[in-house]
This record gives structure tokens, sequence and C-alpha cells, in this order.
């Protein structure tokens, strides 16, 4: 339902959280965010329930910050509000992982192709699916973005989606089909959110991702491109309200 980036200096848990608390007007069921610790792994934590429980939970068992994450609220479609069906999911052996708002239509079928393949599932979620195929086709290509767009062009439906992985720190791949996605562009740091409430705090100088486009956002670069990789251009413009 909601869904926010960040790569840059700053303490990524609390960009993650503010975001998500500035996103929580459009209503969800469950909240969680990841980030790659600066030790080069990916720690996330994850709760059914309002934001608030999440907050408490990191409180209670605090997690390495960093400096590369990503958070989501979700509005459960595929599996009800538990903790394991939050966002969000993991793969290729915990080192990669997944936000997705949306639905993925033709999930069933490549959930039996990831089951074939060996990979075993934690949740009902379709997002899971699209997790584990990703990370399925990480251990083959080695590349983040090379996987990411193998996957992303398969799925049919709706979707927002971010990814990170451990290997690749400080780089959030996002693609949107019949969804938001929108990217805040900092100084030596850069936002994502499924609307520029995620970061309207930070900046406001921001692109709309197009249709059948995929993301890379780096702390100093972003790249667009089409699902087959081919270059591609976005609009710029100014979010005119305030924080
Ligand atoms: N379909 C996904 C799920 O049920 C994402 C829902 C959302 O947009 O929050 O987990």
């Amino acid at each position: 339902c909601g869904i926010v980036g960040y790569v840059g200096p700053r303490s990524s848990q609390e960009v993650l959280i503010g975001g998500l608390r500035r996103l929580e007007y459009r209503g969800y069921d469950s909240a969680g965010i990841a980030v790659i610790t600066d030790e080069g792994s990916v720690e996330l934590r994850k709760r059914a329930g309002k934001l608030n429980v999440l907050t408490s939970d990191l409180d209670a068992h605090p997690m390495p910050d960093g400096h590369t994450g990503i958070g989501h609220t979700r509005w459960a479609t595929h599996g009800g509000p538990t903790d394991e069906n939050a966002h969000p999911h993991l793969a290729d052996g915990g080192k990669l992982t997944l936000i997705h708002n949306g639905i993925i239509e033709n999930f069933a079928e490549l959930r039996q192709e990831a089951l074939a393949a060996g990979f075993e599932f934690k949740s009902e979620t379709d997002t899971e699916v699209a997790a584990a195929l990703i990370g399925l086709e990480y251990a083959k290509t080695n590349s983040l973005e090379l996987a990411f767009r193998h996957v992303v062009r398969r799925l049919e439906g709706a979707f927002t989606l971010l990814a990170l992985h451990a290997n690749e720190p400080g780089l959030v791949l996002g693609a949107r089909l019949n969804s938001p996605l929108v990217i805040g562009l900092g100084e030596g740091e850069n936002f994502l959110g499924s609307d520029v409430a995620a970061f309207v705090e930070y900046t406001h100088k921001a692109i709309a991702v197009g249709q059948e486009q995929i993301v890379a956002v780096r702390a100093d670069s972003v790249e667009i491109t089409d699902f087959e990789g081919n270059a591609a251009e976005a609009s710029t413009f100014e979010v005119d309200w305030d924080a």
C-alpha cells in the first residue's frame, strides 16, 4: 500500500519510519522495514498492526542501521495480515529483500516454478513469489539489476516493487506497472516513494517514474530504463506542497 526507499548518508531507519508515518493516511494492516547494514547484511523487522507495533519492536529489539533501506505498509490482498505476510520479503538466503504494492496476477504459476527450483516459502503472498524468482535469477547472474529486470518482465498485474541485495549496498532498484512510483532527488542522497508524501520532508524535487520503467537509484545517481533495458526518460517536477 505505501512504499518508501532511501540511499544516502542519513540513518535509513529514521527516514523509512518517517516516510511510512506520512503514508499512514492511505490505510494499512502491517508495516516493515529492511536496511543493508554497514557490515553488509540485510536486517529487517516487520509486524502486523499499526506502525507503533513496529516501532515498539524496534525499540525493544534494535537492529543495526545502514544507509540503504526500504519500508512498506501493507494492505493485504494475498494472505491475511500476519507478521510472516508483512513485507519486506527475503530471498537468496536472506541477502535479497523486496517490497511490493499491488497484485501479481500470474503468481500461482510462478509460485510452482519457484517451488520446483527448491524455494521455501514463508508467506502466502504474491510478493514473495517475485522475491523468490529474483533470488533464483541472482544466483545465475550475480547482478541485482539483471535478475530484477528478468523477473519484472514476466510479472502481470499491478506493481510497484523495490529491491535491495546485500552484495550491492548503496543501490535500490524500483519498477512499476499500473501502480505509482516517484523519486525524490536530494544532494548526495535520493528517496523513493509510492507518493511524494514519503519524502516531502527532505526534498521537493521529484521524478515521476513512467509506466513500465525500472529505476536504479544510488546516493548520487538515478538511472531510468524501460523493462527491456533501453535508456528511458521520466518527467521531473517540483512538489508544490509543504512538509
Ligand atoms: N499483494 C501484496 C500482498 O498482499 C501487496 C499488497 C499491498 O499493496 O500492500 O502482500
